[in-house]
């Protein structure tokens, strides 16, 4: 049996970043049940940091997260890339509302015509059945989810804690001020202090505390990578996205990944790709762009799990205070790591409310998680 001052179920970017922060006040044990770190949805993101997406509270962890990753050694865990909202006539209010609700949060965001779209992204199909508006935005981050993991690990490990893999958490004991935790193969750790950082699983690794869940919905997200027109350097090319959630589109790996942007309600699984979906984006492919699809080169699909308000969730349980919950990411929990795992440290630790989260308008209620159970 193995103990530390903070056990985190979970190995994905939420119970790596948090760790990372905690590691500075004490020993702590990331314990996760797959082989490889971001098995699940941390590592099947589309990885792209912008904000065109969420409400007003992921917007601001997406800004305060910023300075992280840029600030990080050149390059090592993003490069900048300019982002692009396009519209169909029937979304242009839904464009006008973007670029209003972008600009709280970066000066970076400009109308963009036609000539300028298909500059930054030659295959868009424009016209009046078409594209005919759309925002440019150059300030958006393409991150590396392999980088961000291993980045944070590490700090866990060289602060003197354990990332262990290949330890899925059958049992939790709460045992006076504290915790027990067992594997399947029947390791234990002890803690003062759980953290839930299970992604789709929160809410189940909760039950085996006997800790009320928070009605966690994971929602399956698809992925398929098609190629380029021939000889087309796409590397320069933007993450183009609709002003209403209809389609994305993204360089990866000298192709381009697209999703239909689904949304499908799922129990916690190893998501894998449906065939109606896959056909469904490689549709909205040829509906946006020029490009005609011959061969899908790869899919995936992964969860995003949200609770019922879309803002992410941290901090102690009422009906077990020393059970830390950190669920919630939906589909922005890559960009907003940072900034979550800052606050995780403050409502861990006692420490004061960090200034930066408050100047952006996010203060600890913001996260609370019973105010997912008050109804
Ligand atoms: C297709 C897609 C595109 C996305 N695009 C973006 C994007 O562009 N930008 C962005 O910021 N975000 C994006 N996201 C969202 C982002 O990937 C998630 O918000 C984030 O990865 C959630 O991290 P997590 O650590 O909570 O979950 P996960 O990465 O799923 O980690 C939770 C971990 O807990 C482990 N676990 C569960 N139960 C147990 C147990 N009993 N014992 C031990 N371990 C357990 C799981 O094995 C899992 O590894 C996207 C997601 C998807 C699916």
């Amino acid at each position: 049996m193995d103990g530390a001052d903070f056990l985190i179920v979970g190995g994905g970017v939420a119970g790596l970043s948090a760790g990372a922060r905690l590691a500075r006040h004490g020993r702590v044990i990331v314990l996760e049940a797959e082989e490889a770190l971001g098995y699940h949805s941390s590592g099947r993101s589309a990885t792209f940091s912008h904000f065109g997406i969420g409400n007003r509270i992921v917007r601001a962890l997406t800004a305060h997260s910023r300075d992280h990753f840029l600030q990080a050694a050149e390059g090592m865990l993003c490069r900048r890339s300019t982002a692009l909202f396009i519209a169909t006539e029937e979304m242009l209010p839904a464009l006008d509302a973007l670029g209003r609700d972008m600009a709280a949060y970066t000066d970076a965001v400009r109308p963009s015509d036609r000539r300028e779209m298909q500059r930054l992204f030659p295959p868009l199909r424009t016209g009046a059945d078409a594209v005919v508006a759309g925002l440019v935005d150059s300030d958006g981050l393409r991150l590396d989810s392999d980088a961000m993991l291993q980045d944070f690990a590490r700090s866990v490990r060289q602060s003197g804690g354990a990332v262990l893999t290949g330890r899925r958490i059958a049992s939790i004991e709460g045992e006076g001020s504290g915790w027990t935790v067992r594997s399947d193969s029947g390791d234990r750790w002890t803690a003062p202090v759980l953290i839930n950082a299970a992604g789709a699983w929160a809410d189940a690794v909760a039950g085996l505390a006997g800790v009320k869940p928070l009605g966690l919905t994971p929602l399956r997200r698809t992925i398929i990578v098609v190629d380029p027109p021939q000889g087309a350097d796409v590397s320069g090319w933007p993450f183009v996205k609709t002003a209403v959630d209809d389609f994305y589109i993204l360089p990866e790996s000298g192709r381009l990944m697209a999703s239909p942007v689904d949304e499908v309600e799922t129990d916690p699984c190893d998501a894998q790709p449906e065939e109606y979906d896959v056909a469904l984006a490689a549709w909205k492919v040829e509906r946006y762009t020029t490009l005609s699809v011959a061969r899908i080169a790869h899919r995936w699909a992964g969860l995003r799990t949200f609770t019922a308000d879309r803002s992410p969730a941290a901090g102690f349980a009422a009906d077990a205070p020393r059970f830390f919950w950190l669920a919630g990411q939906g589909g922005f929990g890559l960009q907003t790591a940072p900034a979550m795992a800052e606050a995780v440290e403050a409502l861990v630790t006692g420490a004061g409310w960090p200034d930066s989260l408050a100047r952006l308008g996010v203060a600890a209620a913001d996260l609370r998680p019973g105010r997912l159970l008050d109804a």
